[in-house]
């Protein structure tokens, strides 16, 4: 009886290039075939690293804006106006 069918009629399922799975349907993470839960902790990283960098940059515009206030000269006091009391 001649088998018509190729000897690998099924493909090699792809290989999670971080945790050696073998998911169903993979996903790519930074060009990588990934399965779908380290897919997902890659994108935390990313964005925890994106808010890492936004944090630091917050912390240096508040030190640069608390020291031009540090070493702005303080106003006159003036003293406290009423609109009844004028004249
Ligand atoms: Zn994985």
């Amino acid at each position: 009886m001649p088998n018509d069918r190729p000897a690998t009629n099924h493909r090699t399922p792809p290989i999670c290039a971080d945790c050696g799975a073998r998911p169903e349907t993979p996903t790519t993470g930074d060009g990588r075939a990934l399965c779908s839960t380290c897919a997902h902790i890659h994108r935390l990283r990313t964005r925890q690293q994106a808010a890492a960098e936004n944090s630091r940059a917050a912390a240096t515009e508040a030190a640069t804006l608390l020291a031009d206030e540090l070493t702005r000269r303080p106003r006159p006091l003036s003293p406290p106006t009423f609109g009844w009391a004028s004249g």
